[in-house]
């Protein structure tokens, strides 16, 4: 997408939307609109999962339905019960309710259990001892029919006996497993008998030792939904060619049938998705957590300084469609910038700190001078920020040889310190031993006060600055893409970790912030003016020693640099 969206994000037309008017029209399903988030507890919730969050829930609140978090917890393995608390945390940081309908799908065992035990009455399914190999094998190719199992016509009391001693624990680890009897021949491979129930001797989270025989996805999935009355079960594109056998369970079983929909997964560049790469970044200490704020995981983006709206409308804008594609994440930093333009009070701090003594300023004095708090907003209101003779200013903000057009400060030019005064540099104070430069002398113009001179004298540069007595110290981590290749994981030949950027994180230790920082809490947010967008970090920063995260600078400038080295090829 490109350029900046003139409509509002809100309500864009989609597929999904369009069906779920169509069956409220024809009062199907009573009228009732119920879909669900159902996320595998193996693995912290990303961006990915947002954009799935927001289309359930926000469908639900925008027709009058319900939406449920549902975890989908069948795999006793990869689950732990610290994913389902960080899910719980994320979804309801969106600002989504499920209000009483928190389920789990091992809630459902049991039931799952007598609908399996019910299609084996019916001759639709059966147990088989072909070992996993085997039934892949017999499974034929797409251009292949398969091949029926020796097992497949099992009488229904063999089979009713077979899956009662699976249940009981009499078998090894895939020994057998309860198939579907479908069609070794059907052209979806999907629908070659796929496989219902597999012993696994695990430890559930929840059901504990209770179950050694465990449902698969498409088996239980399809279930959950009808369990829960869902009316919409929204899924990602993957799951399309699953749709016919999610429908022959619900069939076979007669049962209450939701109706799947499928959509594409959101992509961005720049970063990578999936649960079980996101999990190496964290174990292989990559990242410095599932909460790092370079990871795109919906806790990395709160610690970072994201907002909950401004995923929500990146949510929106994206849209939903039905084919594959990449999103860029600047559209998501878009996204932040607006909100974040429009709530987070400004300020001023200087990260990189040169001094400025005012030569002409009077020793001891301090003045109180009052800057707006948010422009985009006049109900913020003002704050008084101290200047005084001795000030930061940031140490890129001056250069001895200043380039064309360069018009911030250098020897002999005038600039304005924002809300202050025009100063005007006389001298560069160097360290004899390193020539490097100590601090300025500058002298201040009185008559300029509030930064605008009565003589109309023009000035082309304003300057951020803090007065250096009355500033607060803070540490502040610069971050940036966490890969350097728009598609890290897209070479399968290639480790994606061999992309991940050095520059990602940069620590600044001695950065100076206006006193008003003093009592900031952790998770504000602020304006750094002229610098981009800083909150405080909700897990490392302390009264004592204030850590700030750059959200997202002013204006991106990575794709002006990229922009740059395209222009240089060509
Ligand atoms: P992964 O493959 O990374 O492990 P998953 O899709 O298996 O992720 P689930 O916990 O099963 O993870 O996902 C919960 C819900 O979120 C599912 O309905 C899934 O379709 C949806 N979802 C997951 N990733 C995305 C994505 N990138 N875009 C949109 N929806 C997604
Ligand atoms: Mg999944």
């Amino acid at each position: 997408m490109e350029g900046r969206p003139t409509e509002k994000p809100e309500r864009i037309a989609n597929f999904i939307r369009n069906i779920i008017r169509e069956d409220l029209k024809n009062n199907k399903n009573d009228g009732r609109v119920q879909t669900r988030f159902p996320p595998e507890p193996n693995g912290y919730l990303h961006i990915g999962h947002a954009k799935s969050i927001c289309l359930n829930f926000g469908l639900a609140e925008e027709f009058r339905g319900k939406c449920n978090l549902r975890f989908d917890d069948t795999n006793p393995e990869k689950e732990e019960a610290e994913y389902v608390k960080s899910i719980i945390e994320d979804v309801s940081w969106l600002g989504f309710n499920w209000e009483d309908r928190l389920f789990y799908a091992s809630d459902y065992f049991d039931q799952m259990h007598e609908y399996a035990v019910r299609l084996i009455k019916k001759g639709k399914a059966y147990v088989c001892d072909l070992n996993p190999d085997q039934i892949r094998e017999y499974r034929g190719t797409l251009t292949e029919p398969g091949k029926e199992s020796p097992y497949r016509d099992r009488s229904v009391e063999e089979n009713l006996d077979l899956f009662a001693r699976m249940k009981k624990g009499e078998f090894p680890n895939g020994a057998k497993v309860l198939r579907a009897k479908i069609d070794m021949s059907h052209p979806n491979l999907n629908m070659r008998d796929p496989v219902m129930y597999r012993i696994l001797h695990a430890r559930h989270h929840r059901t504990g030792n209770k179950w050694c025989i465990y449902p698969m996805y498409d088996w239980a999935h399809g279930l959950e939904d009808s369990i829960e009355k869902i009316t919409h079960s929204i899924c990602t594109l993957e799951f399309e060619d699953h749709r016919p056998l999610y429908d022959w369970f619900l069939d076979q079983l007669e049962v209450f049938h939701p109706r799947q929909i499928e959509f594409a997964r959101l992509n961005l560049n720049y970063t990578v998705m999936s649960k079980r790469k996101l999990l190496e970044l964290v174990r292989g200490g990559y990242v410095s957590g599932w909460n790092d704020p370079r990871m795109p995981t919906i806790s990395g983006l709160r610690r970072r300084g994201y907002t909950p709206q401004s995923i929500r409308n990146f949510s929106e804008m994206v849209g939903v469609a039905k084919r594959d594609s990449t999103v860029d994440i600047a559209m998501l930093e878009y996204c932040l910038r607006e909100d974040l333009n429009k709530t987070a009070p400004r300020v001023m701090a200087v990260l990189k700190p040169l001094k400025v003594v005012i030569t002409n300023y009077p020793e001891n004095q301090v003045e109180e001078l009052e800057a707006i708090n948010n422009p985009e907003d006049p109900g913020q209101g003002t704050r008084k920020v101290p200047f005084s003779k001795v000030i930061y200013i940031e140490e890129d903000d001056f250069r001895e040889d200043p380039p064309k057009k360069y018009f911030r400060l250098s020897s002999g030019k005038e600039v304005r310190l924002r809300y202050a005064y025009f100063i005007t540099c006389t001298k560069v104070v160097k360290d004899e031993r390193t020539g490097q430069i100590k601090e300025l002398h500058c002298t201040y113009d009185p008559a300029t006060r509030g930064g605008d001179s009565p003589d109309g004298r023009k000035v082309k540069s304003t300057l951020h600055w803090v007065s250096a007595a009355d500033a607060v110290d803070a540490e502040v981590r610069l971050y940036d893409r966490l890969f350097l290749n728009p598609d890290p994981a897209g070479d399968k030949e290639r480790d994606f970790k061999s992309y991940l950027n050095p520059h990602s994180l940069e620590i600044l230790k001695s950065c100076k912030l206006e006193p008003s920082l003093k009592n900031a809490a952790r998770g504000e947010k602020f304006q750094f003016e002229r610098l981009g967008y800083f909150c405080v970090d909700a897990v490392d920063s302390k009264p004592d020693h204030l850590i700030f995260n750059r959200i997202v600078p002013l204006r991106d400038s990575w794709a002006k640099i990229e922009q740059a080295m395209k222009s240089d090829e060509l």
